[in-house]
């Protein structure tokens, strides 16, 4: 790609004689030395024939699955901060956009990155390939291409996944007077970050922020049992309505019930976002199987409210007072 023939390889933060002196080592070399291998354990078993180094990979879908693909952008300052670490940023990246496959119930096979940085820094770069070769050991699967160019730091993460046939998880699928759930604890990640920019030491909330799980396993074991499923990004509120306005359904839901590690549940808590946990309507009678599963996973799993026929969203607090909330939240 030649856009990468726009460094500056004289640059002074290069760290690395064997790039400044030696202008060859060109998009291909950095390639090679940072992104060619990795992941690559988990190639043969996820069917690709032919990844990084040529024009595209190429790859030998299943019999009776279908693919699920997603895509995330992330953006230095309004995704991660520059504070964080190449590796951090890696790892995040990459993670949230997993998330989306977990709440498809689907199976991870690959992922692929579009790398945008302002300046060849090896050290960055360094950190930058750990950071994803931690991501593609934890989920193994491989790094099967991308591109690289010059800009301001951004990260579009393409991630890949198979289903059974028919057995994706849809936002669409809710049903009126179904459970609402939801995985893990609220809030941590937004507790995270604030803890990050206090203290030196991490924590688990801080933890929550800078490597967010991807809900893979959970996801699977919901493919049967879930009717519909959302990752929560944006907030548990904004997401919940996600799957009201998909699903052509409104719901209920009980503050007091949501799942937080501090006990005033403020509205800013509760909808801050960045946890990547899953929320998830299924039917009454699957309340059983889904405790079962928490357990199993050893993964908080909570019952939160659940899907009604009036097509709005709507907040009981203490003493079953309705909380208002924005009109956003009333789709008709
Ligand atoms: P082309 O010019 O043919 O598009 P590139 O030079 O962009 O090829 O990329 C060469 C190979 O390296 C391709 O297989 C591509 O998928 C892979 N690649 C390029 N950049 C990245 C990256 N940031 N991460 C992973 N793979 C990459
Ligand atoms: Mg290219």
């Amino acid at each position: 790609m030649a856009e990468w023939e726009l460094l500056d390889y004289s640059s002074p933060s290069l760290s690395n004689k064997e790039l400044s002196k030696d202008k060859a080592l060109d998009e291909y070399l950095l390639i090679q030395k940072y992104f060619s291998n990795i992941g690559s354990a988990y190639l043969a078993e996820h069917n690709v024939d032919n990844s990084i180094g040529d024009d595209a990979s190429v790859i030998s879908p299943a019999n009776n699955t279908q693919q699920i693909n997603s895509l995330d952008t992330s953006i230095e300052g309004v995704h991660f901060s520059d504070t964080m670490s190449s590796e951090d940023i890696a790892y995040r990246s990459c993670a949230v956009a997993l998330s989306d496959l977990a709440a498809c119930g689907a199976r991870p096979k690959w992922y692929s990155i579009a790398l945008t940085i302002p300046e060849v820094d090896e050290n960055w770069l360094k950190g930058y390939a750990q950071g994803l070769h931690t991501f593609s050991e934890e989920y193994r699967i491989p790094l099967i291409g991308g591109d690289t160019t010059k800009g301001n730091l951004s990260i579009t993460v393409q991630v890949m996944g198979e289903v059974d046939s028919g057995k994706a998880i849809l936002r669409s699928n809710a049903k009126v007077d179904q459970l609402i759930f939801v995985s893990g604890i609220i809030g941590k990640a937004y507790l995270g970050l604030n803890e990050l920019q206090e203290a030196e030491a991490l924590t688990s909330n801080s933890l929550a922020y800078l490597r967010p799980k991807a809900k893979i396993d959970l996801g699977l074991e919901l493919a049967n049992i879930a009717s519909a499923a959302i990752d929560i990004s944006d907030g548990l509120l904004q997401d919940v309505n996600l799957i009201c306005k998909a699903s052509d359904i409104g719901a209920e839901i009980f503050l007091d019930k949501i799942p937080t590690s501090i006990t005033e549940k403020s509205l800013e808590l509760i909808n801050s976002g960045d946890d990547y946990e899953l929320c998830f309507t299924a039917d009454k009678d699957k309340h059983e199987q889904i405790m079962n599963i928490s357990k199993k996973l050893d993964i908080p799993i909570t019952l939160i409210g659940k899907t009604t026929s009036s097509k709005e969203l709507v907040l009981y607090g203490e003493s079953h007072t309705r909380i208002k909330l924005n009109s956003g939240y009333k789709h008709f």
